[in-house]
């Protein structure tokens, strides 16, 4: 297929933005860092059994290639410098005859990085980088689609996607067609509350269990002196992000904003925004009540990304809603800051309808990354066996657990972190850096990976979540996909919704407005600025999803 590289570049500049959240920010995402309950490996039942393509018989080998072959591949990582000679590369070239050769630069910006690639008109033959984006290029034609290819030469994946329908949807394009391999991330539970059990038993509190305890809790703490320094100078909700933070609150009344950004949930079958729900302006006036009693950090939308060193360093902090595993970790830390610090997940306060529910998880697709394979590539049938060589049982540990004998043995049949991986502060990085083990190529994580190294606090409390279902996955919208049509109108319409939503939130929260007496209005505005275009176009890309 003759590649448009005009036009590519087009698209790839439009999406700019996007690709700049998405492509780079695994310092920014904490999935690789988060606990969630433990899953049975792969019954994709590990057999490596590329088909031989002379006889059409399945073979032992895991050779995707009788002759050795070199294929381009871009992949840019604004922190390491992955090469065709990063171990865990080499070790699936002594597998596969496949190497690669990174043609991505080292260094720089991701974003600017693909856009250079795709205007040179110099595509790589494997392309890792966002689904949106590769989707996005797919539409022009610059793609392989890959269904066919997986049909015939990529068993394991094809096992795969048979075994997780929703996956298969997830990652199918708009045109019915899938066109990336993706990066699927293992684990359920991502976020939960937390609260400062030390706090409670000094002020004989239980765990707060409903909305109207957790209420009592924090007003205890506001004016019964838990840190007992003699001032009223404890916070006790705060949060880290400053953007989705102050609405974790949100579920104690029933309402919905979005965790990643996006404030579309199901509901009753459909779409639904939750910033226009009737729900919603309930919730803005009991948070803004909240806010005015000093409940809630004052600096809620300013504090940030230090916000637990800050308010445990200092002893103020007292609840939050935050992810399992590194704000378990503050267990460790803070105990050299405050004695007798103890803070502990717990269950979801019940909502004022008694739902004990969480509105986050960790999506498999959390991290929208995968690989394809260009439409100008010479050997597509070597490229996907390529591909799914990293779905095969040795495969899966080599991305997960990096090289035997180097990052982990094998203990008991199963793979185990060195002591030098496991007293690493950051072992994905480590990981990352000595093996290439975790980078996004289309692959499936283990969780059994971090298992290893989560606090067991974190553990505990991801499990209090996953075996209590408060995770309220069928709210949650999957990953969907949008037409190159729809995807232009939502670049057009939705920011101006989004940023219209958030202002309008903010004042409400602050107490600069009332939500109650100007919810019409601003029902009316989201109106006039589209909203029902995007809801339209959100439920359409549901419908496909649905009929997959
Ligand atoms: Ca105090």
């Amino acid at each position: 297929m003759k590649f448009r590289n005009k036009a590519l570049a087009i698209v790839a500049l439009a999406a700019l933005s996007t690709s700049l959240l998405s492509a780079c920010s695994r310092n920014g995402n904490e999935n690789t860092g988060e606990a969630s309950e433990s899953k049975t490996p792969a019954t994709a039942s590990a057999s490596p059994s590329s088909t031989n393509e002379a006889s059409g018989q399945p073979q032992a080998s895991s050779l995707a290639s009788a002759d050795p072959v070199t294929l381009n591949f871009f992949y840019h990582d604004t922190k390491f410098d992955i090469t065709g000679d990063s171990p865990i590369l080499k070790k699936a070239a002594e597998a596969t005859n496949v190497t690669l050769n990174n043609v991505a630069p080292a260094g720089g910006e991701t974003a600017q990085a693909w856009n250079l690639m795709l205007a040179s008109g110099e595509i790589a033959d494997i392309l890792a980088y966002s689904t949106a984006e590769l989707n996005a290029i797919a539409s022009q034609g610059a793609l392989t689609p890959l269904d066919d290819l997986i049909d015939q030469y990529a068993p394991n994946i094809k096992q795969f996607l048979t075994d997780h329908p929703d996956i298969r949807k997830s990652i199918t394009a708009a045109d019915g067609k899938i066109y990336v391999i993706p990066f699927v991330s293992d684990g359920k539970a991502q976020e939960g509350w937390f609260i400062r059990k030390d706090w409670l038993d000094k002020l004989n509190l239980p765990v707060p269990t409903t909305v109207d305890e957790y209420y009592t809790t924090l007003k205890a703490f506001k004016e019964q002196d838990p840190n007992g320094n003699g001032k009223a100078d404890e916070i006790p909700f705060f949060a880290r992000n400053n953007v989705t933070g102050p609405y974790m609150l949100l579920p104690l009344w029933d309402a919905f904003r979005g965790a990643n950004g996006v404030d579309f949930r199901i509901k009753d079958g459909k779409v639904s925004f939750g910033p226009a729900e009737e729900a919603y302006k309930t919730a803005m006036t009991a948070i803004a009540s909240w806010y005015k009693e000093g409940l809630i950090d004052m600096e809620i939308f300013t504090r940030g990304n230090k916000a637990r060193d800050e308010l445990f360093a200092n002893n103020t902090g007292g609840s939050l809603h935050d992810w399992f595993a590194s704000t378990s970790n503050f267990n460790t830390t803070a105990a050299d800051w405050v004695a007798g610090f103890d803070l502990q997940p717990i269950a979801p306060p019940a909502s004022v309808s008694g739902q004990a529910i969480e509105t986050t998880a960790r999506s498999p697709l959390t991290t929208g990354r995968g690989w394809s394979i260009s439409a100008k590539t010479k050997d597509p049938v070597v490229a996907m066996k390529y591909f799914d060589y990293w779905w095969t049982e040795e495969g899966r540990r080599l991305l997960n657990f990096g090289i035997e004998g180097e990052t982990y043995t094998m203990v008991d049949g199963k793979p185990q972190f060195t002591e030098t991986v496991l007293k690493e502060p950051a072992v994905v990085d480590y990981l990352i850096a000595q093996t290439g083990a975790q980078i996004y190529i289309g692959g499936w994580q283990d969780y059994a990976y971090e298992q290893q190294w989560t606090n067991k606090i974190a553990l505990a409390g991801a499990k209090l979540y996953t075996d209590n279902n408060y995770i309220a996955a069928d709210m949650l919208l999957p990953a969907i996909s949008f037409t190159a049509e729809e995807e232009n109108r939502l670049k057009e319409i939705k920011p101006a919704i989004d940023t219209y939503v958030t202002e309008t939130s903010q004042k409400w929260y602050m107490g600069g407005a009332d939500p109650a007496s100007g919810f019409d209005a601003y029902l009316a505005q989201l109106k006039s600025l589209g909203i029902e275009e995007v809801t339209a176009i959100y439920q359409a890309a549901y419908d496909r999803y649905l009929q997959l």
